[in-house]
């Protein structure tokens, strides 16, 4: 390994999508600082660029091809110059397009699938030593190699950190990438995720966050040997010192069983709050989706998590426009809505995705019907979301401060139900929890005072 004191070396990475690329891009970052490279906030002089890249989103690759030009530039202005940068895409958009980047882009030295971004080290050793590899594409999908590989040790996130526990998807609904992107399901061993849990903890973390496409669908080696699945994960965690709260996303209701629901009701640390997507309210609609659950089976589960956990707050995924969406489907919908209540959720317009089995639909739905539906279902998210925020006033919450203010006299931390809260409050909080008088409720934060503010202070 060299020394990386004597060999400092800038990393600029560029992230896109959702909360396990996050998480992938903090993994690269730590698997290259032994070898000299530290995070740069800017591209510029940058010794390594890596553009790690989401498939979710429409016109993806256009979009990573536009950031490439501009990221050229920079490129070009180092060589031009004498030094080197080199430039790389990860993450999805590379797993699915990594040849067609290769041969558009020639500017591109490197491209990785998801699963092997582990080899980072060997892939740049083989770029500029003895080896002269002119351009590597390395889009395997073998999942297990990459998390024997992670360094435990480096993963400093903060006060709330990320942790995988699983990746990839067998459930191949028919809009999504994913299964393609990644792989299929794999779920990492009990013994390697407490470990990081640890390091993590060690690191500062009071709130760990398990992730995985499928995350319920959780079925790694546990202490025993045995299969374990997520509830039983999370009851290990939760008997961590140091460790306050425990959530995970991203959940799909065919998983949802008893056993995780009970977990809710007696697993304190879990926090109650719960990313469920559903996508469609119309059966008809879901099954073109090849979700495997419907409309009833979703409500039930929510039934049963309010019972388990009655103060249970709810977040979804919708999907509208989606081949084939009547007017009555869209209304399912927005009737599952108007029945959840959600706290929060997020909702977009349905776009083909190359290589899935929904681009090759007839029956589409006219742009502009998409853009009105999703105005409408927006709306009434929002609203409810607003009141579920404005219920909150003059309640006494605990919150977990994770940030400062510059000034140093005002905070910010999340609630248990992961609402943005805002308090004035000194920065020696940071990284604690104390309880919290909500005074004020928007759509996306709320504002509050400490309860207390003497006592508290002392103890901190
Ligand atoms: S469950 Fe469906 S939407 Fe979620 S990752 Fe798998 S295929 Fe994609």
């Amino acid at each position: 390994m060299p020394n990386a004191e004597n060999n400092k070396k800038k990393l600029f990475i560029k992230t896109w999508g959702c909360q396990m690329n996050v998480y992938d891009s903090r993994r690269m970052a730590d698997i290259l600082r032994p070898f000299g490279y530290e995070v740069s906030e800017e591209p510029e002089d940058a010794d390594m660029m890596i553009l790690n890249t989401c498939h979710i989103r429409e016109k993806a690759t256009d979009k990573v091809f536009s950031e490439l030009g501009r990221m050229r530039r920079l490129k070009d202005k180092k060589e031009a110059e004498g030094g080197q940068m080199l430039m790389a895409v990860a993450g999805c958009v590379a797993q699915a397009e990594g040849d067609f980047i290769i041969e558009r882009a020639p500017y591109v030295d490197l491209v990785f699938g998801p699963q092997t971004y582990h080899e980072l080290p060997e892939m740049i050793a083989k770029l500029t030593g003895a080896y002269g590899q002119d351009r590597i594409v390395s889009t395997e999908l073998d999942t297990q190699t990459k998390f024997d590989a992670l360094p435990e040790e480096n993963n400093k996130q903060g006060v709330t950190a990320f942790l995988s526990v699983q990746e990839g998807c067998d459930k191949f609904c028919t809009f999504c990438v994913v299964p393609y992107t990644r792989g299929g399901e794999f779920s990492r061993s009990v013994e390697q995720i407490v470990n990081e849990a640890k390091a993590l903890i060690d690191n500062g973390a009071r709130e760990i966050t398990l992730l995985g496409q499928n995350v319920n669908a959780y079925h790694g080696e546990g202490k025993d040997g045995k299969t374990w699945t997520l509830p039983l994960l999370i009851e290990e965690l939760a008997k961590l010192d140091g460790l306050d709260r425990i959530r995970y996303t991203t959940s799909h209701p065919r998983d949802m069983d008893m056993a995780l629901i009970e977990a809710h009701r007696d697993i304190e640390k879990l926090m109650p709050y719960l990313h469920l997507p559903i996508q469609s309210g119309s059966n008809k609609i879901l099954k073109a989706m090849n979700r495997k659950h419907e409309r009833d089976m979703y409500l039930d589960i929510i039934a049963d998590l309010r019972k388990a956990r009655p103060d249970i707050a709810m977040s979804g995924d919708f999907i509208v426009g989606f081949p084939g969406e009547t007017d009555q489907d869209f209304e399912d919908t927005m009737d599952i809505v108007r029945q959840v209540k959600y706290a929060s959720g997020y909702s977009f317009k349905y776009s083909a995705r190359p290589g899935t089995p929904a681009a090759n639909m007839t029956n589409l739905v006219r742009e502009d019907v998409k853009a009105e539906r999703l105005a409408a279902l927006q709306n009434l998210i929002n609203e409810y979301q607003l009141d579920f925020n404005t219920k909150c006033i003059g309640m006494t919450m605990p919150v977990l401060f994770d940030r400062a203010d510059k000034a140093g006299d005002k905070l910010h931390g999340r609630t248990a139900y992961n609402q943005a809260i805002h308090v004035p409050g000194p920065a020696r909080l940071m990284g604690h929890s104390a309880n919290v008088i909500i005074t004020g409720a928007f759509a996306n934060s709320l504002t509050g005072t400490l309860e207390l503010q003497e006592s508290v202070l002392k103890s901190a």
